[in-house]
């Protein structure tokens, strides 16, 4: 073959490739689409919110502007706990929030989020993407119309604000406690007399002393709710939320609805979001906790004794709804086999490292 035969072949070769791939992209132009994201979350909340705005930003940007999705604060479309079932009924396409806040439709979906005693960050996202964890709560989340991506984490939280010191059982009898929740029930069977207040009402009750103690989230997020103010004592682990995962819902139609590639980038913006938040509270919290102590706050650590009859009284109350629950007692089983073997291996070079470095 002559060399000037060879290029013209190869020319008309490389025009029907390019023809041949350019040809469907033509034909199967991206969609614009544009969805609202119900969020429990108020704006200030910028933390926890910013989980919703990262899984907006991310699929926007991945979409070159194709896939719009506006978040909307707690209350601006519908009641923040009433996100679940504003993505179930579709009168929104996703919703940002706590799976935990639902455990009255189902008390295993508090292990989407985190139960007191349960696991941490890592080993919470190693249970949900590699352990069964997520397929099973899909399943779950599936008679309810909807499709879940853990979307963010705060981390371990802290103990709570109290007006004075608690260093036994005897001293929790009592105590008025806002803590909502399995912590919250856990609390109730420690004697604690537990309240339920909105982020905005805690204060004012903390100060005039209608309540004796708050948790909320962690140095960040409470320094901004003003409590060291009003309660000296600020206490170490929050043993009922030791990493809470935020949740992504997508109406599940809505989600079937989507072209594929739209469909993959729903999934690696939550998995950013869950990376990310945790990423910003490590480096908001550290900040946060020097200015706190600055201030005058005084550390303590629930004693073993208190934590111990906690630990008791958790796990007797997951026996007791695995009893009352086949579904529950199908993850719960899951959970409890996992968390076994994880907490065996977490006790090993983490805590020893943590101990050692962490500890002084
Ligand atoms: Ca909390």
């Amino acid at each position: 073959m002559k060399r000037r035969d060879f290029l013209k072949k190869a020319a008309i070769g490389t025009a029907a490739a390019t023809a041949s791939v350019a040809a469907p992209a033509v034909i199967a132009a991206p969609k614009r689409i544009r969805w609202r994201m119900a969020t429990s979350w108020p704006k200030a909340l910028d933390t926890i919110y910013g989980g919703a705005q990262t899984v907006a930003d991310r699929v926007k940007a991945m979409s070159g502007g194709k896939f719009e999705i506006i978040p909307y604060a707690g209350g601006e479309l519908v009641g923040g706990l009433e996100v679940f079932d504003a993505v179930s009924r579709g009168t929104v396409q996703m919703g940002h929030t706590a799976s935990y806040y639902y455990i009255g439709k189902n008390p295993a979906f508090a292990f989407d989020t985190a139960v007191p005693f349960g696991l941490n960050f890592r080993q919470q996202n190693a249970w949900l993407y590699n352990g069964g964890g997520l397929d099973a709560m899909r399943k779950l989340f599936a008679d309810f119309n909807i499709v879940n991506f853990p979307a963010g984490n705060t981390g371990v939280q802290m103990g709570g604000w109290f007006r004075k010191e608690v260093n036994s059982v005897a001293d929790m009898k009592g105590l008025k406690m806002r803590i909502p929740g399995l912590g919250g029930k856990v609390m109730a069977r420690l004697g604690v007399t537990v309240q339920v207040l909105a982020g905005g009402d805690i204060y004012p009750a903390l100060e005039r002393g209608v309540i004796d103690a708050t948790e909320w989230v962690g140095p960040y997020d409470d320094e901004k709710l003003g409590f060291y103010k009003v309660a000296k004592y600020y206490y170490s682990p929050g043993w009922w939320e030791p990493a809470p995962t935020l949740s992504l819902y997508v109406n599940d139609k809505a989600f079937n609805g989507l072209p594929k590639e739209y469909q993959e980038m729903v999934a690696s913006a939550a998995a950013e979001a869950n990376q990310q938040m945790m990423v910003d509270y490590d480096s908001k919290n550290p900040p946060a906790y020097k200015r706190l102590l600055e201030k005058g706050v005084q550390m303590r650590s629930y004693s073993e004794e208190i934590l111990k009859a906690a630990q008791n009284e958790a796990f007797s109350l997951y026996a007791e709804l695995a009893a009352k629950d086949p579904v529950y007692k199908a993850i719960y089983d899951n959970w409890s086999k996992y968390k076994a073997d994880s907490d065996k291996w977490f006790g090993t070079a983490e805590t020893d490292y943590a101990r050692f470095e962490f500890g002084g």
